[in-house]
């Protein structure tokens, strides 16, 4: 990993020399064995945590009492001390964390078989339970006894849904099955974590797969929405946007629960905006076409989300492409506000008149009308306009 990942094999030198044990865990090394490039890099050592900061300059304490400690060179990397977790008595966290002696130990707390391989600093793949093989065979499988491992944290049922979706890979029988029964577990995760797999879900490869399951397992039900037109999904693309989720499940809900849907999920101000925004210009859409100040008035995301959902889930008929909306709007007389040639400052001083409420006013009447070409963008048809309006 010397080339591959010259931080990671720095801080894996550095421990092996202070005659510790290392090794890169997790994400990495199934996206290594999958032959694709990691995000990020996790190390997993048993050295502890004070003994890992003495060994680096530059550390940050991230989750010190759970073993982690961020060790800084180019970039940042967290290393884990080897550790197991004991009972768990509210589905969502161990209710201690023990440092333990053995990578195998390691290993055998972590989720699925493809997250729970190690690999040493001369690429030596470590793989106790079968994780190369389930990757060979596009399974997520849980470590170990499925129904246990849901009990002890119920958000791991939906990650197995987030990586099939991202992987486009089969449950095994088993996990699946476990989730069918221990569904009502999920209650126990707090919302923002179900947002964050969900939004992974809906910027995967694969988000169909992951909204099949989320409803076929059961889980969907104890969620605000109606999830269960899963149908639907199969036409569902995010292009890029998270909160374009929410917007398709609100669509999909026929919009009835806008408000509930945005606040159920803690969505942000940002994200509630974006998807309102989508929400009208689907509605705008239902005439078959947008006249120039809704092309104008909406960003290049938010016309493509909505024509895209307005066709799949309201059937709505209309030549919209993505490539068409850029073209559209690129014919548009101006593409901001910014681009009106005269200013609030003009208008104060054509008319004399001190600041207020009239001046946006007449600014977007003025935008409005060079949109639909009643009068150009040129200082003189405006200020014509504008005495003939405003100074009689
Ligand atoms: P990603 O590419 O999404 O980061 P990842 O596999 O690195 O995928 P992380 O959430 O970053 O996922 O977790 C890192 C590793 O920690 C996982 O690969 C897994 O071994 C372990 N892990 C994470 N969450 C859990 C959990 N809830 N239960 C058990 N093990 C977990
Ligand atoms: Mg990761």
């Amino acid at each position: 990993m010397e080339n591959r990942w010259p931080d990671a094999y720095k801080v894996i030198s550095i421990l092996e020399n202070a005659g510790f044990e290392a090794y890169v865990v997790g994400g990495a090394v199934r996206d290594f064995v999958r032959g694709v490039k990691a995000n990020d890099v996790d190390i997993t050592t048993n050295a502890l945590p004070l003994q890992v900061k003495e060994l680096f300059e530059h550390t940050i304490d991230v989750g010190i009492d759970h073993g982690t400690v961020l060790v800084v060179l180019s970039e940042p990397i967290e290393v884990t001390t080897f550790r197991s977790e004991t009972t768990y008595s509210d589905h969502r966290r161990p209710d201690e964390v023990t440092f333990v002696h053995t990578l195998e130990e390691d290993l055998k707390r972590r989720d699925f078989t493809i997250n729970s391989m190690a690999l040493t600093k001369e690429d030596k793949l470590i793989d106790l339970f079968g994780g190369k093989s389930d990757l060979l065979h596009k399974v997520v499988k849980a470590v170990g006894n499925p129904k246990e491992r849901f009990s002890e944290d119920a958000l791991r049922m939906l990650r197995a849904i987030r990586f099939s979706a991202q992987l486009d890979f089969t449950l095994d029988s088993a996990t699946e099955a476990a989730i069918k029964v221990l569904h009502p577990l999920i209650i126990h995760i707090s919302i923002e974590r179900v947002k964050v797999e969900l939004e992974k879900i809906w910027m995967s490869d694969y988000p169909s797969k992951g909204m099949d399951l989320f409803t076929s397992t059961g889980l969907s039900k104890h969620f605000v929405g109606n999830w269960e037109a899963s149908a639907c999904w199969s036409d569902f693309e995010s292009f890029g946007i998270k909160a374009n989720g929410w917007a398709f499940l609100i669509l999909m809900n026929k919009d009835s629960s806008y408000r509930e849907i945005l606040s159920a999920y803690k969505c942000s101000n940002i994200e509630k905006k974006h998807v309102k925004e989508v929400l009208v210009a689907v509605d705008c859409l239902k005439k078959g076409r947008w006249d120039s100040v809704e092309l104008f008035q909406f960003s290049e995301e938010v016309l493509i989300a909505a024509s895209s959902y307005g066709r799949v889930l309201y059937k709505i008929k209309h030549s919209y492409t993505p490539e068409k909306i850029i073209e559209e709007k690129r014919k548009l007389a101006i593409s901001s506000k910014r681009d009106v040639v005269i200013s609030g400052n003009d208008l104060m001083e054509w008319k004399q008149d001190k600041r207020g409420p009239w001046i946006k006013e007449a600014l977007d009447k003025i935008t409005i009308m060079i949109l639909n070409k009643e009068i150009k963008n040129d200082r003189a048809q405006i200020k014509e306009w504008f005495f003939r309006e405003y100074n009689n």
